[in-house]
């Protein structure tokens, strides 16, 4: 399913032309002339500097900030190349098939600095520039932290979406105690191929992407087929918000916990993914917990059923134990803990007592 993109043919160009008031220093004769920013989504950026001084003008940085959750905020910068003179057009493009993209909504902040050789210096003040998808007219709208915005389908589509949207974060938290910390804002293609032309290297998926960091969800949802689209930002959304909640620079935690609580946060389990469960039940081929803590890919039969096992491993510890419990053991992640230590500390077992308890528990159902 990879697919290097060559989708410039797709990319159609948005012109965001910002004038920087410059901020000088004292005895400074460098002025700003103009400062243009020019996004392509999803390929570039390309920025612009027209700067001009007494004397010439010998060093120009481009510094940017691009805001997403982080356990440290990194400035990237970059010289910029040019001949030194009175008047210069400096110019710098970010080439995202280079460096990996940034995903619909996304926003930086940047501002330059300039030198001349009698010691002046300027810089400019900070600009805000949003990253948008401009091959599509968006429509929003929003309740609690939640942001849909959607282009194809009318109020009645977005609205199921947007009730899909709060009834998983009333599972997780029923679940967990986990809620949205920070806003979320989830953009609603109108298809495979306009979402495969938001992204940089679309990756074998299975048609939805949560960018944690950013907050932002993008999927795939045609209108005629919102019954999986309900399912699909529900799993999403779980995602993000767990990713929110146990962000630590140490480690994640275990896949079957993820995925599990994903799959929780759509609702049942789905007949599909049921019938798998009870066939690897009763021909004793369950997948461990141990196997199913690294991840697994989207698409043969036993990753199939290394989801179903997931939601129903989560089922067994939060029907069993209750949710206060699955809440510390997300809190126990957030200060970075390996994944035996976690349950050891919050269940008093590792994954392989997990495991025996779980199928027992599981045998006892299906007796
Ligand atoms: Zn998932």
């Amino acid at each position: 399913m990879k697919k290097k993109l060559g989708l410039l043919t797709l990319v159609i160009c948005l012109m965001l032309v910002l004038i920087s008031p410059a901020s000088a220093q004292t005895g400074n004769s460098i002025t700003v002339t103009g400062s243009v920013a020019k996004v392509n989504f999803p390929a570039t950026i390309d920025f612009s500097l027209s700067v001009k001084s007494n004397t010439d003008i010998t060093d120009i940085r481009l510094q940017y900030v691009v805001e997403r959750i982080s356990i440290s905020k990194i400035i990237s910068e970059t010289y910029i190349d040019f001949n030194p003179a009175k008047t210069v057009d400096a110019r710098w493009t970010w080439d995202m098939r280079r460096t990996g993209g940034l995903p619909p909504g996304a926003i930086l902040e940047y501002w330059w600095m300039v030198r001349d050789a009698s010691g002046g210096q300027l810089v400019t003040d900070r600009i805000k520039l949003k990253i948008d998808d401009t091959r599509f007219t968006w429509r929003s709208k929003t309740q609690g932290k939640v942001t849909i915005y959607w282009y194809q389908g009318d109020d009645a589509f977005s609205g199921r979406l947007m009730t899909a949207t709060q009834d998983a974060l009333a599972r997780l938290t029923r679940d967990t105690g986990a809620e949205l910390e920070l806003p979320v804002r989830i953009y609603v293609y109108g298809n495979y191929e306009d979402l495969r032309g938001s992204m940089i290297f679309p990756q074998e998926w299975t048609g939805g992407v949560a960018f944690t960091t950013f907050g932002i969800i993008a999927i795939g949802i045609a209108p005629n087929n919102v019954d999986w689209g309900t399912g699909a930002i529900a799993h999403e959304l779980s995602h993000l918000t767990i990713h929110q909640m146990t962000y630590n620079p140490y480690g994640g935690m275990p896949t079957w916990m993820d995925e599990g609580l994903a799959m929780n946060a759509e609702g049942d389990l789905d007949a599909s993914f049921a019938i798998l469960l009870v066939d690897a039940i009763a021909k004793k081929k369950l997948l461990t917990v141990r196997s199913i803590a690294s991840p697994f890919s989207a698409y043969s039969d036993e990753s199939r059923l290394a989801y179903a096992e997931s939601y129903s491993i989560v089922r067994y510890l939060t029907d069993t134990y209750g949710a206060d419990k699955m809440s510390e053991l997300l809190r126990t992640f957030r200060q970075g803990s390996s994944y035996d230590d976690a349950l050891l500390k919050v269940y008093g077992f590792d994954m392989d007592k997990l495991n025996s308890l779980w199928q027992d528990y599981l045998m006892k159902k299906a007796a």
